[in-house]
């Protein structure tokens, strides 16, 4: 999961996005984050900021404020762990069926504009397209059951597989990760919304780092500090749309 505080409503912009160059005869690897850069971050922020504060204040006789409250200050403790992002660890903690809840909810989850448009265009290159993600098996099950995006992934890897067992954001996260799957830095392009995960990404040598600029299409777009800025998927596929 990746709550994040709301804010106003961003407004389309109208400027004209220019094309992001990529050469594609370096790259050998694609790594993808899924939940604010391939899919629309407004389904999790809109579930865990809330949809799940209203059945909590529900369960436990509060208001919704208080709950909201109580919810940040258990977030507080874990936030960038992969116990924050784990479906069991929110079973339990709160209760609560976490997957059955979202799926009251799982209209809203919703494939970024021109992500399809990409994920054609890479699928032509001689690369491996690999999603990396910090979400749950069983949440990724539930997102791509309402997101037709899992066939052009070679392979789905998420932090919480046990030969891993740390986010992305986390010291040693890439060090497990060629455990399981080869790559050479060099020859990777990584795409993400988190720039604590991109951060670590590039401490570990990762070449090529690419950022989503608003991943919640109903919030305002948030800084990108030093990385190259995906405004729209469009910019990796100017040729093609
Ligand atoms: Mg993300």
């Amino acid at each position: 999961m990746k709550p994040s505080t709301p804010s106003a409503k961003a407004t389309p912009s109208a400027k004209a996005t220019p094309p992001i160059t990529i050469n594609w005869d370096e790259i050998q690897t694609v790594f993808l984050d899924m939940d604010g850069t391939l899919l629309d971050l407004h389904f999790d922020n809109h579930f865990w900021l809330e949809h799940l504060p209203i059945h909590y204040a529900n369960k436990h006789d509060i208001s919704v404020d208080q709950a909201k409250a109580d919810f940040g200050e258990m977030c507080s403790h874990i936030e960038g762990t992969l116990d924050w992002y784990c479906i069991d660890y929110w079973n339990k903690k709160l209760d609560m069926d976490i997957i059955a809840m979202k799926r009251l909810v799982s209209n809203k989850i919703a494939i970024r504009t021109h992500v399809e448009t990409f994920l054609k265009h890479i699928e032509k290159k001689a690369c491996r397209v690999v999603l990396l993600t910090n979400a749950h098996r069983k949440t990724v099950e539930l997102k791509f059951e309402h997101a037709s995006i899992e066939s052009y992934f070679d392979r789905v890897i998420t932090a919480h597989d046990p030969e891993i067992g740390i986010a992305k954001e986390e010291d040693g996260f890439w060090d497990k990760l060629h455990n399981v799957e080869s790559f050479d830095p060099q020859n990777c392009l990584f795409i993400d919304d988190n720039m604590s995960v991109l951060q670590a990404a590039e401490h570990h040598g990762i070449a090529h780092l690419l950022a989503i600029r608003q991943p919640d299409s109903q919030q305002t777009p948030k800084d990108t500090q030093h990385y190259t800025t995906i405004e729209c998927f469009s910019q990796l596929v100017a040729e093609s749309v």
